[in-house]
């Protein structure tokens, strides 16, 4: 194989799957590696439905899954790691870790789809008590719950009468750090909303935001409809401790329409936790020296017009690497640096002629 006919694409998360699918889809091969045994990323991992439609994710994703899966031009590599890489566009040496055993590749070009993690609650907002209530979640937690096909208290296994969501749990506060929206919470606990309405008709469900910021068409899809059909409660406030008082919790804050403080009683409490770089995009920054934007993620260079082009040439970035995104988003960016990462091996070509 011609060393520079190989994109090695890093993460198989949306993004990257995507990057594969389009690399092979035009006329290179794409060398797909992860470090978790399975393809899918985080969403896949972790969620059970998707926006906007509530979908279940597996069937979601089916259809990506099958085209890099069985698309003979597409080398997935699972359980690995990139340790290290030298070399340029044209010809990077890249090293590949899979239980200890290396060997190094060679590629004509990368493209960096590691995502992000979910912020963790219990790091600076011990006011929300996420390790010390059991009934106080996140929306990775409830996601769980979901698969399983029911939303419960994990004190008593009961399903909750009054759940609240807090918002910008880990984003927007300048105090720890994280001076950025994460896009999508607002989304996520609202389709969370309807699914608990689904499930629990009679609960009361309470959405507690500094201000909502739904992305595009969720606006419609998903926050009046959860509004109007499904009567959940958005409040605009600020929850600023959560204490035990029984065997419930108890909210408090202030309301910020009405400018008064508030004190609410909840079963249930969910933290909408936003996202940071993942491990993996801290550690590709450091192996390809790709520095890091003001926020933490990789950098770009070509700011709205080019969302894909690090600093270093023949290296791309896809999906959640490069800041927080949906995955339409993310899907998008994939296909477009993987685009130019051909584009890139076809111009050499093209040199060396
Ligand atoms: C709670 C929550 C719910 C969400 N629900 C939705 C939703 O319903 N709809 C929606 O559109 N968006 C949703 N999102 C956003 C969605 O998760 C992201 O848009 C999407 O996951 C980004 O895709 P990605 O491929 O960039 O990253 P990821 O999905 O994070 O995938 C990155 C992949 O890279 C792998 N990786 C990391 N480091 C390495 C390494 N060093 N080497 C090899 N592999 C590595 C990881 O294991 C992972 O498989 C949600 C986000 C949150 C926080
Ligand atoms: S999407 Fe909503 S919850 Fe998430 S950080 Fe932005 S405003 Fe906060």
């Amino acid at each position: 194989m011609a060393k520079a006919d190989t994109v090695l694409i890093v993460g198989a998360g949306p993004a990257g799957l995507e990057a594969a699918r389009t690399v092979a889809e035009l006329g290179k091969r794409a060398m797909l590696i992860e470090t978790k045994d399975q393809l899918g990323g985080t969403p896949y991992a972790y969620y059970a439905t998707l926006t906007p439609d509530l979908q279940e994710t597996e069937h979601s994703m089916q259809e990506i899954l099958d085209a890099v899966e069985h698309h003979s031009a597409v080398d997935v590599r699972l359980n690995t790691r990139v340790v290290h890489s030298e070399g340029s566009l044209g010809a990077f040496h890249v090293t590949l870790d899979r239980d200890g055993a290396q060997t190094v590749e060679e590629v004509g070009a990368i493209v960096v789809a590691t995502g992000f993690q979910h912020f963790d609650p219990g790091r600076e907002t011990q006011m929300y008590g996420y390790y010390e209530y059991d009934d106080v979640i996140t929306l990775v937690d409830a996601e769980k719950m979901f698969k399983d096909g029911n939303i419960v208290r994990p004190s008593t296994g009961l399903p909750p009468e009054r759940v609240a969501f807090i918002q910008c749990v880990g984003s927007r506060d300048r105090q720890i750090g994280n001076k950025y929206c994460s896009k999508v919470c607002c989304g996520i606990a609202s389709k969370q909303s309807i699914e608990i309405k689904r499930m629990l008709p009679n609960a009361k469900v309470f959405i507690f935001y500094i201000d909502m910021r739904m992305y595009g068409f969720w606006e419609d899809q998903i926050y009046w409809k959860a509004q109007e059909e499904y009567k959940v409660n958005y409040i605009r406030g600020i929850v600023t401790e959560i204490i035990r008082k029984g065997d419930k919790l108890l909210i408090k804050g202030e309301d910020t329409t009405m400018g008064r403080p508030m004190e609410v009683l909840m079963d249930l409490v969910i933290l909408s936790v936003g996202m940071e770089p993942s491990k993996g995009t801290v550690e590709m920054s450091r192996i390809f020296q790709i520095p890091r934007e003001e926020h933490g993620f990789l950098q770009v260079i070509g700011g709205p017009l080019n969302t894909v082009s690090t600093p270093v040439p023949g290296i791309f970035v896809a999906g959640a690497a490069a800041g927080p995104k949906d995955i339409e988003d993310s899907v998008s960016m994939g296909a477009s640096a993987a685009a130019k990462a051909v584009g890139a091996l076809k111009r050499l070509e093209l040199e060396v002629r």
